[in-house]
């Protein structure tokens, strides 16, 4: 028995018509019910290519081993083996093992709540059901559902197409084909091969501009790109350079560690100490060298960022975004949308001469010209025949509800909607009295749209578009009196001075011609036109964009505008957000276009406002930027902006209205469209950076006291203060505790007062070396002190290690509270800002108490208990960290403050 996957396998959709396709699909042009679309998903399965799987539990697990720092440990094992020390074996076992957890359940849940953010960032696709439009996630398109599809678009399954507009398709990543293919919707010869099937649009291959819709065939793996998904799958996880900086300080260490060691080694045998000895020595010295736990801990403090900035609408893509983010230099934002509202009302309109106030009160009350659009013709009103032209050349849908207009599409369009509808030309009698021949729809590369329509015996095309696009067409102009030879600076005065007053300008033109004639040439190159007339739009800035901008400013970054509007548009609107004072220069497209490459290099650096440019000028922005070494954050949403994106250190999606390819191209997709937000992102990584540089400190400088320690010990010729065991309980259990406080810690007060940090730098800066050494130094040296006393009163090993790893634990606690901040005093932020400090601090110590106090523990780390005069000397001593961090902290900053006098 044939089943209905069967028919759909061997059906050849390209060679039947729509009717066929309909009915063996058993849908329609109204698209299918949503009851049918969810019981269709459960019988075809999601659309989507068996996805990159997650990491399996075990892989996590055994990714916990491969660092270059546990490999060390692992030596470790394999040294006590052959020295027969198996109660060592046995606890850098479980440690390992006890790390390797830790590291699993916070690694998995990192990954876990990262994946979940990917998701939102999920692409989508517009399907029609039950008659109205939806955007559903890709995944949930089933066979039969109608797909609408734009430029930018990836189309998100196999489709056969019933109608396109100027519909073009890049099939590369089925063909290897790249140039666009032109789509249309008759029905081929079943023998076509893939390439050639015109009236097919595939999964995977992306819609470079026209508009199209078609019935979904296939989905999933049962697609063409699923046949060949293998080869395409090029998703290979891309170390981020932050992991790579790790990894380098990981090497390098390790590194040390064996130099460090193979000489403490040679040395002790040298001076006649035992190879026991001396094993323990190397094996000690090397596991205090290593900072085990900040692969984990990075991880988690990466991930709590993502999450945070997620919280504030900030999508991060990749990890390594959150990094650069910190040193963002320049934000490049597109105007409409990002910095604006994209809520468009018309305003004030120009035809025939004359300026008007829209929708002026008069014209909104009975005396609305309640005429249709064929009597409009005949009567060659200017300004009716503007906002006729403005409905007829529209994609988009309003609709009267209780609470004024709701409206769907592109917010210019339906602007011009409602500016018609206010003034009596219902948009939906025109579109009916006038019916449609031929379409050319807006694409931002061309800036008009044009539409052919029957008008009696003849045709009408009336084309919209940037002001001086359209004028350029124009040969007339219609005023009261009859078309008459058109005056280029009257006309472009009068669009200039409508843009100045920061509105969004768009010219209508028109023209009659004889009905036999095909439009689709004429409409993708209008000429000869009469020019109607001009509309021109506010759109207010959002709120909070003002103070975001100044915050940037204030962070020492600089915003710029890139639009695709009139100069003066822009001009205004960045003045009105303080991109730009008063009279700012404004770089448009053809000046960037005649300048040469040193000179317009030389204006980047100065100009903040760039109007009526394209994407590929946007790119040269991008890349001129960097070559001065700003690192450089920049939006974009249509279908060409994917290379700036690229380019870009930082690019920016629309998660509302960007196109599919663009949100793919990006590091950072904003939520709600709104510059606010990439603001908040900025933040969200300069907060996660210096969170990252909290726990590193505050890890290392245990590393430094550690190997101190050891070093000391050998040259003194004392026994070691720790054994390998406790330096590995120390550095893994007890901090592994306390370092995750670190990554929930809030912004510093002057986080987005101070300049962006330089790229180059490394995760610790020079002060922060500095505080590292001054710190690993006192905590040795407090060690070696209770040690030796200890040792020398009690003349007990075990009490006097005992004595020296409680210290440690001590100084780490403390450490906590110095590595909040890298300059203030602890006493500055509240010890309640980060409640998972105190928490952290005391569950570290509480850990090692019990450790110190149960048997089994004090048997594998060779531990007791201590009394009560022990703890008092520990706890006065660990303190001394704190005062001396204060000291250190107060001299720099005095230090600071005095050397403006010493350079003088
Ligand atoms: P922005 O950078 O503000 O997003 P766009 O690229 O969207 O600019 O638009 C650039 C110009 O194209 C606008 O200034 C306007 O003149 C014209 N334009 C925008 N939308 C449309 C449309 N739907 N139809 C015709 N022209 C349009
Ligand atoms: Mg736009």
């Amino acid at each position: 028995m044939t089943t209905k996957e069967d028919i759909l396998d061997q059906t050849s959709w390209h060679a039947v018509d729509r009717a066929r396709v309909e009915s063996i699909l058993d849908t329609d042009p109204q698209g299918l019910s949503w009851a049918e679309a969810r019981g269709r998903l459960a019988r075809y399965g999601p659309n989507q290519l068996s996805e990159v799987p997650a990491p399996s539990n075990l892989a996590i697990f055994l990714h916990q081993f491969t660092s270059p720092l546990i490999s060390i440990l692992l030596v470790a094992v394999v040294l006590t083996i052959f020295l027969a020390n198996y109660v060592d074996t046995v606890v850098i076992g479980v440690v390992l093992v006890l790390n390797a957890v830790i590291g699993f359940v916070q690694e998995r849940q990192a990954e876990v709540s990262v994946r979940a953010l990917m998701r939102l960032a999920a692409p989508r696709a517009r399907v029609i059901r039950e008659d109205r439009e939806w955007e559903v996630e890709s995944r949930d398109v089933v066979p039969g559902d109608v797909v609408l599809l734009e430029s930018g678009t990836r189309v998100p399954a196999d489709l056969r197409l019933t109608a396109t507009t100027a519909l073009m398709v890049d099939e590369s990543l089925l063909t290897g084909e790249s140039v666009p293919d032109v789509k249309q919707t008759t029905v081929l010869d079943s023998r076509v091969p893939i390439v050639e099937r015109t009236n097919m649009a595939y999964a995977g291959t992306i819609v470079t501009s026209g508009r199209g819709r078609g019935y979904v065939v296939a989905t999933g793996g049962a697609t063409e790109l699923g046949a060949i998904a293998e080869e395409v799958r090029g998703t290979q996880q891309v170390e981020t350079p932050l992991e790579r900086r790790v990894a380098r300080f990981a090497r390098i260490i390790a590194l040390a560690t064996a130099i460090i060691a193979v000489l403490a080694f040679g040395l002790g045998i040298v001076r006649g100490e035992s190879l026991t000895q001396m094993f323990l020595v190397a094996v000690a010295l090397a596991v205090a060298a290593v900072p085990e736990g900040l692969p984990i801990a990075f991880t988690v403090t990466l991930a709590i960022g993502v999450r945070r900035m997620a919280g504030r609408n900030a999508i991060i893509r990749r990890l390594s975004a959150v990094e650069t983010l910190g040193s963002t230099s320049t934000i490049g934002s597109d105007k409409t949308g990002t910095l604006t509202e994209n809520r468009m009302t018309v305003f004030r309109a120009w035809s025939g001469g004359r300026s008007f106030a829209l929708p002026a009160a008069e014209d909104t009350g009975p005396n609305r010209m309640e005429r249709s659009p064929e009597v409009l013709l005949a009567e060659d009103d200017p300004l009716s025949l503007t906002l006729l032209a403005g409905v007829l050349t529209n994609e988009s849908q309003i609709y009267l509800t209780e609470d004024g207009y709701r409206t769907e599409g592109d917010p210019t369009e339906a602007a011009l909607l409602i500016a018609a509808a206010q003034m009596g030309i219902e948009p939906e009698d025109a579109r009916d009295a006038l019916p449609i021949t031929a379409e050319f729809p807006f694409e931002p590369d061309l800036r008009y749209s044009a539409t052919g329509r029957k008008w009696g015996e003849n045709h009408v095309i009336f084309v919209k578009g940037a002001p001086e696009r359209v004028l350029s067409m124009c040969d007339w102009m219609l005023t009261k009196d009859g078309p008459v030879p058109i005056d280029p600076e009257l006309t472009r005065g009068a669009a200039e001075d409508l843009a100045s007053q920061g509105l969004r300008v768009l010219g209508m033109a028109y023209r009659v011609l004889p009905g036999h004639l095909s439009l689709t040439e004429i409409l993708a190159e209008p000429e000869s036109l009469t020019f109607l007339g001009l509309q021109g739009m506010m759109d207010p800035p959002r709120p909070g964009v003002r103070e975001a901008i100044a915050g940037c400013q204030g962070a020492g970054i600089r915003v710029i505008m890139i639009t695709g509007d009139h100069a003066r548009t822009a001009q205004s609107i960045a003045r009105d957000l303080g991109i730009a004072g008063e009279d700012a220069r404004v770089l448009t497209g053809v000046e960037l276009e005649e300048m040469g490459y040193s000179a317009l290099r030389e204006q980047v650096r100065e100009v903040s406002i760039y109007a009526r440019v394209t994407p590929e000028h946007k790119l040269r922005i991008v890349q001129l930027l960097q070559s001065h070494g700003e690192v450089v954050a920049v939006t974009g949403d249509g279908v060409n902006d994917a290379p700036a994106l690229n380019a870009a250190d930082i690019g920016i999606a629309m998660g509302k209205s960007g196109t599919d390819v663009a949100r793919e191209a990006a590091d950072l997709i904003l939520a709600d469209d709104n510059f606010v937000s990439i603001y908040a992102a900025v933040e969200g990584g300069r907060v996660a950076f210096d969170n990252l540089r909290k726990v590193t400190f505050f890890l290392t400088a245990t590393n430094v006291a550690e190997v101190l320690a050891v070093l000391a010990a050998l040259a003194l010729a004392w026994p070691l203060p720790f054994l390998p065991a406790q330096i590995l309980w120390l550095n893994l259990v007890t901090e592994g505790f306390q370092d995750v406080a670190l990554a929930f810690e809030p912004a510093d007060p002057d986080v987005l007062k101070r300049p962006p940090r330089r790229r180059r730098q490394g995760i610790l800066s020079g002060l922060l070396w500095e505080r590292t050494a001054v710190a690993g130094l006192i905590m040795a040296l407090g060690t070696l002190l209770l040690f030796r006393n200890e040792l020398d009163l009690t003349g007990s090993l075990q009490q006097a290690q005992t004595m020296a790893l409680t210290t440690m634990v001590l100084f780490e606690a403390f450490q906590l509270a110095n590595a909040r901040s890298e300059s203030g005093s602890v006493f500055r932020t509240s010890l309640l800002s980060n409640p998972f400090l105190l928490i952290a601090a005391l569950g570290g110590l509480a850990i090692h108490v019990a450790a110190l106090y149960l048997p089994p523990t004090q048997y594998l780390l060779r531990v007791q208990p201590l009394d009560l005069a022990a703890w008092g000397q520990i706890i006065l001593v660990a303190s001394s960290i704190l005062v001396a961090m204060e000291l250190h902290k107060l001299l720099r900053r005095s230090r600071q403050q005095v050397s403006p006098w010493l350079a003088r």
